[in-house]
């Protein structure tokens, strides 16, 4: 039981909040390295794997955003979450942002559509439909980015860089969507110039649909960089980072 193991090793609180803050260092020196504003770039805590208590551990130290990528275990945890969040200690404390990162199966949509706040792995057009069908009227639309396959991976999940417009055009224009970016998960590479260089090219992919137009908001989200290679995507222009490990510790 590895997940079990984790939380025993790595839930303490003094281990998640000191590594937050070594993570929200990291990601201050990338961008001022980059020239860039240290709060251009959001951190989204990736929780998949642990349980609430180490959420809870991240919020207490002021992480509000929260990525999953398996459906059942995250609605698990969002409800927990909420039902802490209820309770009267917790009055101050700012709603929770989660983020769908994981790949969708069809059957899934319901429940993705009535519990996150954002879906970034959203790669073909009938998913994002039915995401926008089983949004529920009462929340607000549903932010999205779309997972782009950027260097070409045979199995991997995402879109095409040639296919991307087209499907951002039309997801653009789903009524219960807000079609926000790009996410992309590009393999490990050897150094920093190599995991820059790949980044670069989701970033002008990203410059390149906002060229064209035909979208109903222009795309501000970049999501992209991970653990192993924050600085080299925060160099080449990422807005939000997923970062799993390096708060959480490893998921054996
Ligand atoms: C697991 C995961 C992450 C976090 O990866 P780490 O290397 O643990 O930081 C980020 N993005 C996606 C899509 C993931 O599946």
């Amino acid at each position: 039981m590895t997940t079990h193991q984790n939380l025993e090793v790595l839930s303490s609180p003094a281990a998640i909040a000191s590594q937050l803050a070594k993570v929200r260092q990291h990601i201050a020196e990338a961008a001022m390295a980059a020239g860039r504003a240290p709060g251009s770039v959001r951190l989204l805590a990736v929780s998949k794997t642990f349980g609430a208590d180490a959420v809870i551990e991240a919020v207490q130290s002021g992480q509000t955003a929260f990525g999953e990528n398996y459906i059942q275990e995250a609605v698990e945890k969002i409800q927990a979450l909420r039902q802490w969040l209820a309770e009267p200690a917790q009055s101050g404390q700012a709603a929770l942002e989660w983020h769908c990162i994981g790949p969708i199966q069809s059957n899934k949509t319901r429940l993705v559509a009535e519990h996150f706040d954002w879906v970034q792995s959203v790669d073909r057009l009938k998913i994002a439909q039915r995401l926008s069908e089983q949004r529920p009227a009462d929340l607000p639309p549903l932010q999205i980015c779309l997972q782009v396959n950027i260097d070409g991976g045979a199995n991997k999940s995402g879109v095409s860089p040639e296919d991307v417009l087209a499907l951002a055009q039309v997801v653009s224009s789903l009524p219960r969507l807000v079609l926000r970016g790009l996410m992309a998960i590009p393999e490990p590479a050897p150094d920093h110039a190599s995991a820059r260089a790949v980044h670069a090219r989701t970033a002008a992919l990203m410059a390149q649909i906002n060229a064209a137009g035909g979208l109903s908001q222009p795309l501000d989200t970049l999501s992209m960089g991970m653990s192993a290679d924050l600085a080299p995507a925060i160099a080449a222009g990422s807005t939000m980072v997923r970062v799993g490990t390096a708060i959480f510790g490893g998921r054996g």
